[in-house]
């Protein structure tokens, strides 16, 4: 079923790959058993880290924008040569079916290929001024970035930041999952063999606490460019405030999907099963919060639960399965808390909802439905198989449940009238509505969140701005 082995782990720093006398052993959630032996930095590996990416940064911010797209450009094409190989590591640590793993490892390589053009259109502007005067903006590349990637999309997620930071033309360290280490691995084989000059980019694991406590205050660091929960994002906000650095921040989310009443609720029904079965949940916009118009409600519901029952769910390498385990026993363990609140609080378990073997992290698609809001699983993010379809009486009723929590990262609705549509785009409260369609972002579209969700956007032509900063320039031509 799988013709690929998985990777010898190892850091990179300052250009070079290196072991570590510490590490620690990478799972397979599909089965528990160990992938590999992943090497954990010492704060020596660190104080290198840095070193490098200091004189990194030298290098790189003088190297031409065109040389940067065209490193970045190779990698991305490199990455696009091994798909099979990196898409059987990343099914291999994380779980997912082998055809999302692929489709994960092409988006990682479109976020190179989009900030390598961007990276040659970071435009400055010349200011209209009185004659014997000039005002210049340009932007320049932060520095150093302090980078740290979730295991969800252990390519994907890496690749944001990485192609944002070297199309800047800014040098990082990026500290990767633990759990899933070998997409941002596969990353740093392509940079590498991409030409990409030494201490440009450094990958590193280990205890992401100290990792963190160490990057942030260094005078190196420009940017903390984090993507995980709300709760660990405001704490290195926190240390980040305390040192007066800058953060990029893609937190935690609670999607709601509001589903109004001129629509075929089975169609709405069967796209929504499916796409909540992606990456088994555990996806920072997957649709969580379903609030149906109620005349639609019991046809949505059942049909819903009825495509949920029908995903077949096994060891990602198989042909057949459409949803993978989740990604470690924690996910486990939440889902089944979660699911066990609500049923105590009233709801109705239409589907799921108990782990369904002894070995590897499955978890069924769930379905809750009549969820009372004092429920858990209504204020806090599943991040899992788990959906919950509640009714409404109206529009304004579901934008203000909508936006009744403090997250603010995706939201979708699904109506075929462009009035409603328009009203719930301006009203719901969140860095990206998407109208009939699941999908939350593109490479080519900025991506972030409002309220706890986050602050900043990765992508799209505003992909770039948290990487550099603004210079003005006033220029007299004759003193
Ligand atoms: P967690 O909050 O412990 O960790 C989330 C991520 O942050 C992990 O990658 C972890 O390595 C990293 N991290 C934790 N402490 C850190 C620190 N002090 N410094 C630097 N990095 C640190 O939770 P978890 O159990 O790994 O994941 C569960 C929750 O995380 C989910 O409920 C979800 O909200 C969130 N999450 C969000 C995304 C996303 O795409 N926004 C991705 C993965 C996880």
């Amino acid at each position: 079923m799988n013709a690929h082995a998985y990777p010898d782990l190892h850091l990179y720093i300052d250009g070079a790959w290196r072991k570590t006398t510490d590490d620690t052993p990478v799972l397979n959630p599909a089965d528990e058993t160990v992938l590999g032996a992943l090497p954990i930095a010492s704060r020596s590996d660190l104080d290198d880290a840095l070193a490098a990416a200091s004189e990194g940064f030298k290098t790189w911010r003088r190297t031409p924008p065109r040389v940067r797209a065209q490193i970045m450009l190779k990698a991305a094409g490199l990455m696009r040569e091994r798909i099979e190989e990196i898409a059987a590591a990343i099914t291999m640590e994380q779980g997912k079916p082998l055809a999302q793993s692929r489709l994960e490892v092409i988006r990682g390589c479109e976020f190179f290929e989009w900030d390598a053009g961007e990276a040659q259109r970071t435009y400055g502007r010349v200011i209209p001024s009185e004659p014997g005067i000039r005002y210049m903006v340009i932007h320049e590349p932060v520095g150093m970035v302090a980078a740290f990637s979730p295991w969800n999309f252990p390519m994907s997620q890496p690749s944001r930041k990485i192609a944002g930071a070297l199309a800047a033309g800014c040098s990082i360290i990026i500290k990767a999952a633990e759990e899933t280490p070998a997409g941002a691995y596969h990353i740093a084989r392509a940079l590498h063999d991409a030409g990409l000059p030494r201490g440009v980019f450094n990958l590193v694991f280990g205890v992401p606490a100290d990792i963190s406590r160490y990057l942030i205050p260094q005078k190196q660091t420009g940017l903390i460019a984090f993507t995980g929960s709300t709760a660990i994002g405001k704490h290195l906000t926190e240390i980040a405030a305390r040192h007066m650095k800058p953060v990029l921040m893609e937190l935690g989310g609670h999607a709601p999907v509001i589903v109004c009443d001129d629509v075929d609720p089975v169609a709405a029904a069967n796209l929504s099963a499916v796409r909540k079965s992606r990456n088994a949940g555990q996806v920072c916009t997957s649709p969580t919060r379903f609030y149906v118009h109620e005349p639609l409600h019991a046809a949505f519901a059942s049909a819903f639960a009825e495509r949920a029952r029908a995903v077949t769910i096994g060891n990602g390498f198989d042909p057949n399965t459409q949803m993978g385990p989740v990604a470690n026993h924690r996910r486990v363990d939440a889902l089944r808390a979660l699911v066990e609140d609500a049923r105590e609080k009233g709801a109705k378990v239409l589907v799921g909802g108990e782990k369904t073997t002894n070995r590897g992290y499955f978890f069924p698609l769930t379905v809750l439905a009549d969820v009372p809001p004092d429920a858990r699983v209504m204020s806090e993010e599943p991040f899992g198989p788990l959906a919950v379809i509640n009714s409404v009486a109206s529009i304004d009723d579901a934008i203000e449940k909508a936006n009744a929590l403090p997250f603010g990262l995706a939201a979708y609705a699904f109506t075929h009238s462009a009035a409603h549509a328009e009203r719930l785009a301006t009203g719901i409260e969140a860095g990206n509505v998407s109208i009939n369609t699941l999908e939350a972002s593109v490479a080519e579209t900025p991506f972030g969140g409002v309220k706890e969700s986050g602050y900043g956007r990765e992508g799209g032509a505003e992909g770039l701005t948290h990487y550099t900063h603004v210079k003005t320039i006033s220029h007299r031509m004759a003193m």
